[in-house]
């Protein structure tokens, strides 16, 4: 079967005041139908670049050197503005971390929604609003009469994010790209937003690509799990697989990050944090990217960038698993 959604080879670079930015060194990624893939990394790892180089809405600074982002076979990448315009919101759609900021204050939701079903649908006066009702009845709003009625400030951050998330089902888009979805929301709304996009995924017929800092929001609804780490994907495998076999030393330290329960009810993280810093791009660590940070590090890993390995159905890229060591 040919993949919904195929990057090859992609190489891009932002320019800076301060040099030249190398954030991705040829990098390789595809999506199936129906597929969800959680894409996994410590802010700076260049997993909002990918997003937004899916849909080609890049800043400009940013300078795509060589490759391709295939949807259905079509170069997204090559394609003109008219081209790409009916391509967003229509087969591809975005839910970004912030609805507060996506969504316009000063309309009221029902002027918002009727615009993406007129927009993506071509549906007019009655059976416009229909639809936008049945939109915000699958994202499990209650009252969805009174919610269209509501400007944004009058809904919590959880129904804001739902709105956004019944505006990408609109056009029954091919995939849906959700930067960071739970981020702004509590732990209780997190688990709720993920329930619905798990639900939804069983429902309908779309790929979903979920961009988070968080390994266990990943584990929730992925099929697989991209780990990225300085604008490399270090590791991609089936879900349990990375979470229960890993095998890269930073797949091993976002696992150890996880919060994890401590006493009866209370909620600790073990790790704050990564140890150590994401690098800076603009010269960035030679060989692998990871290894200033790495516990397993090597000579081999300070002066050559590791290829991929496979190994027990995943990729990785780090030389512990090379046979020649
Ligand atoms: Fe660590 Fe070396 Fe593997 Fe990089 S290649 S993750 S430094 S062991």
């Amino acid at each position: 079967m040919e993949p919904l959604l195929e990057i090859k080879d992609l190489r891009l670079v932002f320019s800076t005041e301060r040099g030249i930015l190398d954030l991705f060194q040829g990098l390789s990624l595809s999506l199936m139908s129906r597929e969800v893939l959680g894409i996994v990394g410590e802010s700076g790892s260049g997993k909002s670049t990918l997003a937004y180089t899916i849909i080609k809405l890049l800043p400009g600074n940013a300078r795509i050197l060589s490759g391709k982002v295939l949807l259905e076979g079509r170069d997204i990448l090559s394609m003109k503005e008219e081209e790409l315009r009916r391509i967003r919101g229509k087969e591809i759609t975005m839910v970004f971390q912030d609805p507060s900021t996506s969504l316009n204050p000063v309309f009221r939701i029902k002027d918002q929604m009727l615009t993406v079903v007129k927009e993506n649908l071509g549906l007019q006066g009655e059976v416009a609003r229909k639809r936008a009702l049945e939109l915000l009845k699958q994202v499990e709003l209650p009252d969805p009469e009174s919610i269209m009625n509501s400007f944004p400030f009058e809904l919590s951050g959880g129904m804001q994010q739902r709105v956004m998330i019944a505006m990408a089902l609109a056009a029954n888009p091919k995939l849906i790209v959700a930067d960071e979805p739970t981020s702004s929301v509590d732990a209780t709304i997190q688990t709720q937003i993920l329930s619905l996009l798990k639900k939804l995924k069983a429902e309908r017929d779309f790929s979903l690509i979920l961009i988070t800092h968080s390994i266990a929001v990943a584990k929730e609804v992925s099929d697989r799990i991209a780990v990225m780490y300085a604008g490399e994907i270090v590791e991609l495998g089936k879900v349990e697989t990375v979470i229960e076999k890993h095998l890269h030393p930073y797949t091993e330290a976002l696992l150890k990050s996880i919060p994890r329960p401590r006493g009866k009810s209370e909620m600790k993280r073990m790790l704050p944090v990564v140890p150590g810093q994401v690098p800076d791009l603009i010269s960035p660590p030679s060989g692998c990217r990871f290894h200033p940070r790495c516990p397993y590090a090597m000579d081999i890993c300070k002066a050559e960038r590791p290829p991929y390995f496979n190994k027990d159905g995943s990729l990785v890229m780090c030389w512990l698993y090379s046979e020649e060591r």
